[in-house]
């Protein structure tokens, strides 16, 4: 079978991106299989997208990738050097999202977008292996989310796939816009309205208005899951003329609504993971997620809400979730040294620490939390990481380690609880020499704090020792 991408001639190419075609006028018949950025991973008739990085410029391997059987390159510049063939363009990043609309346009297979400010991943895996029961899923690679995380993802959309999950994560305004310009979904997940990425997006409704610039790309007959019990989502009543899926803890939303996806009966069985009723119009099934987490049973429902529209049964669905698993640094348990590691360095926001420390508390020995600052809060930064803090106390987490600079403010908080041993310590060195003294067999550990922090060190040094 041809390995072609559908449509995706060099001449369609230049024509999506309005670029300056330099080389041999025959190849411009010929199909691209692919599109890739990293000159080492080319492979026979992809194209290759050079970008400009911090420490390398991509359109300084043209002829190398030229040779290693790249179709040809996209470019920015004259590369004098290079016979070609090569695309010239003003911005290779801009034109590569042309490119990828269009292909977008050749291609049957329907998207479905993932978007919100937590769970993002978590949500899509589940969507996927829910999906994969029934279809040829693809999905985005780990948290290829972003301008040319989609682009990539895209091209990755080969005619054999059956149905497409495509994360899409932003930072500021009309970034979502481009997302979705590409990715034109059908069915377009919001898992919450979180207060991230502040520092651009201001408050929650700033975040909600930025989110939301994707309903005005997606397919005329498409439709929005929502998660019905954050407040700012239950009000978008309406997308494109067409009411949303809502779904959510209860029948009834904060607002008096009702949602069509619902679970009750909710058990959280601690580390092993979460069991609940979902109902739904077509009935209610139970479901068992290895997943631990409450937020895990949101996810469930996003996916349960898709799959039934793409024509799964309850079964196949529930069968789906159950197969589900933690992703690396997302709440993956690791068993070492008579200990649990709890990996969920991966990153952190108020939302999802106190998600991870909930199901901490489950634990039958010690409960440990070693949290670090979460970045890019706003002005609210300190009295968010003070909540934390009283999560920490009110979940009665035995022993809290912490270090950054805000850090010092779930110290404070999580003195609420005079059982509570605490160790905050401004530099991370230290507080990891105190933590390998502290702990012993039997405990549980809890690693999180946004990515900056680098607490990947932390989860290595305990399981590695
Ligand atoms: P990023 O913006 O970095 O791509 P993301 O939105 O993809 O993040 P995940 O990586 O899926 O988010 O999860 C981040 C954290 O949030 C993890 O600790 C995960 O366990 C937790 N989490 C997953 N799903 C949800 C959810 N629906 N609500 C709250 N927290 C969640
Ligand atoms: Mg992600």
């Amino acid at each position: 079978m041809s390995k072609d991408l559908p449509g995706m001639t060099l001449e369609n190419i230049v024509a999506a991106c309005d670029g300056e075609y330099v080389g041999d006028a025959k190849k411009l018949k010929e199909s691209i299989t692919g599109a890739v950025i990293d000159s080492r991973k080319i492979k026979e008739d992809n194209l290759f997208v050079a970008i400009r990085g911090e420490r390398v410029d991509g359109h300084d391997f043209a002829n190398q990738v030229l040779k290693d059987g790249a179709l040809a390159v996209l470019a920015e510049r004259d590369l004098p050097d290079c016979k070609g063939p090569y695309i010239k363009v003003a911005s290779t990043a801009l034109a590569f999202q042309k490119i990828a609309a269009f292909y977008r346009t050749q291609l049957e297979c329907p998207i479905v977008g993932v978007t919100g400010s937590v769970g993002k991943t978590s949500t899509k895996e589940m969507i996927a292996t829910v999906l994969s029961e029934k279809y040829e899923v693809q999905k985005t690679a780990g948290n290829y989310n972003n301008e040319l995380g989609v682009p990539l993802t895209l091209f990755t959309i080969s005619p054999k796939y059956e149905v497409a999950v495509v994360e899409m994560g932003i930072s500021d305004f009309e970034e979502m816009d481009r997302l979705a310009r590409m990715a034109q979904p059908d069915i377009m997940v919001i898992t919450n309205i979180g207060t991230c990425h502040l520092d651009h997006l201001k408050d929650r409704d700033g975040v909600l208005k930025a989110k939301t610039e994707c309903f005005a790309h997606m397919q005329p007959r498409g439709v929005a899951v929502l998660n019905g019990d954050d407040d700012k989502l239950i009000t978008q009543k309406m997308v494109n003329g067409i009411p949303p899926i809502f779904y959510g803890k209860e029948f009834e939303a904060c607002d008096g609504s009702f949602k069509e996806i619902y679970a009750t009966d909710i058990q959280n069985l601690g580390f092993e993971g979460m069991t609940a009723t979902i109902h739904t119009p077509a009935g209610p099934f139970e479901i068992r997620t290895h997943i631990p987490g409450e937020h895990n049973i949101y996810n469930a429902m996003a996916a349960t809400a898709i799959a039934l529209r793409m024509g799964l049964t309850r079964e196949e669905i529930a069968r789906g979730i159950e197969k589900a698993r933690t992703i690396e640094g997302r709440t993956n348990f690791i068993h070492a040294n008579g200990y649990i590691v709890i990996d969920d360095c991966y990153n952190a926001n108020p939302m999802s620490m106190k998600s991870a420390i909930r199901t901490l508390s489950h634990a039958s020995g010690r409960s440990i939390a070693v949290l670090g600052d979460m970045g890019e809060l706003g002005e609210d930064a300190y009295a968010l990481h003070q909540e934390v803090g009283q999560c920490v106390a009110q979940e009665r987490i035995d022993a809290l380690f912490a270090t950054g600079t805000l850090a010092k403010a779930y110290a404070e908080a999580a003195s609420e609880n005079a059982d509570c041993e605490i160790f905050y310590e401004p530099q991370k060195a230290d507080m990891i020499n105190k933590l390998l003294d502290y702990v012993r067999e039997g405990d549980s550990i809890l690693i999180k704090a946004s990515h900056f922090m680098e607490f990947g060190e932390i989860v290595e040094r305990l399981t590695n020792r």
